[in-house]
């Protein structure tokens, strides 16, 4: 059996599958037991709402939502939006709407080659054109 030292705490523990200690674990487990229980009872939070709320630094909230452990249709808000618009939304980079937009718009871009050689031809990257 392998010991190793909780990184958190800094105890020996017996080293089965988690990086921290039992101790740690329980504790990270009511962390987020808390952050859960939170937001059923306040939806629609922001995470700074959320942190201030229940004392969970928002860095271990967000990691929570990307680990798939919390989801923003939980009841969060603000946490994703679309890099476009800055609206919030529940998944992905971009809003429907602009996604939409932007996958037309690339269409578009990518139908008329022209467009963007008058706007930048000095920006042109066809260097790899001969690398056939
Ligand atoms: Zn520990
Ligand atoms: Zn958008």
């Amino acid at each position: 059996m392998e010991t190793k030292n909780c990184p958190k705490c800094g105890r020996l523990f017996t080293y089965v599958k988690n990086s921290i200690c039992p101790d740690c674990l329980k504790e990270e487990e009511e962390t987020f037991q808390r952050v859960r229980a939170y937001l059923k009872e306040f939806p629609g939070q922001s995470i700074s709402q959320v942190s201030e709320a229940t004392g969970v630094p928002p860095r271990k909230i967000s990691k929570y939502l990307r680990d798939g452990r919390l989801e923003v249709t939980d009841g969060l808000s603000g946490f994703l939006t679309c890099m476009n618009c800055g609206k919030p939304i529940h998944t992905g980079k971009f809003c429907r709407e602009c996604s939409t937009k932007l996958s037309k718009g690339f269409q578009s871009v990518a139908a008329n080659p022209k467009e963007t050689e008058k706007n930048g031809p000095r920006m042109h990257h066809l260097k790899n054109k001969d690398k056939e």
